[in-house]
């Protein structure tokens, strides 16, 4: 374990030269940019790790998992504050198993979706049981890729009237992801989610929607070039054996 501490750590130093060299080329904030640890295929000791090199902001992509991880930290005292985000496909069923349990659930990906989680987080606010309406981001086919989930653009424009009256989520930004394999397609595709936030804030200016969710191991940088204020890194986190190209 000490080993994988080590490469975790200096794998992290070197993640995060390249996210503010990435930001300075783009003009930013290297503060504007979270970095969350996936950790959807390791188990808690790499969590520690991780915790460990400085990571704060974690993301699982099944119920089942994030609360698995979340009961196995409990379990570990003196841990600093952490979050746990829902970021992969979600179904009608387990909504109640992340609910105000995950930060925030990115991959909010239609309006059905969103109707669901809305009524059962107001359920929950009405119990006392939830606070305030659960964050999320809408998920966001921007490269019309068939196996990518997620609104199509125009039909997010379209929706947006009825998800901004829903009363159980708070809607935070969009997410998506891009192809893998080509950076300039990953580039283009975030730009294209950049573009579309800043059409639909500018048509609801009652949304908050700073978020964007977007870049992944092998396109972070581009990511952070295109506006990211959020990149979730799995294998270049976790696995000593990635090549960081
Ligand atoms: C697995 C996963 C990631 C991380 O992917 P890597 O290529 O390992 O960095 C990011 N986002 C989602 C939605 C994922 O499922």
């Amino acid at each position: 374990m000490e080993e994988y501490l080590e490469a975790i750590r200096s794998r992290r130093a070197s993640i995060m030269g390249r996210v503010a060299a990435a930001a300075e080329r783009a003009g930013r904030s290297v503060e504007d940019v979270k970095v969350m640890a996936v950790s959807k295929t390791v188990d808690v000791p790499q969590v520690l790790a991780a915790i460990e090199a400085g990571y704060r902001l974690f993301g699982e992509n099944r119920p089942q998992e994030l609360v698995r991880k979340l009961e196995g930290l409990a379990l570990v005292p003196k841990l600093p504050e952490l979050s746990f985000d829902m970021i992969g496909n979600l179904q009608k069923n387990k909504i109640n198993t992340v609910l105000g349990r995950a930060t925030c659930i990115h991959s909010i990906s239609s309006a059905h979706l969103a109707e669901a989680v809305s009524a059962r987080a107001e359920r929950r606010m009405d119990e006392g049981a939830m606070a305030g309406p659960q964050a999320v981001l809408l998920e966001v086919n921007v490269s019309g890729e068939a196996s990518k989930s997620g609104f199509e653009p125009d039909e997010l424009r379209r929706s947006m009237a009825e998800l901004v009256e829903l009363r159980g989520i708070r809607i935070q930004g969009l997410m998506t992801m891009a192809p893998q394999g080509d950076k300039d397609i990953a580039r283009s595709t975030f730009e294209g989610l950049r573009e579309l936030r800043d059409e639909l804030a500018d048509s609801h200016p009652e949304l908050d929607l700073a978020e964007l969710s977007c870049g992944m191991s092998e396109d972070f940088e581009e990511a952070v070039l295109e506006g990211s204020t959020l990149i979730r890194l799995g294998r270049v986190v976790f696995d000593p054996a990635f090549t960081l190209k």
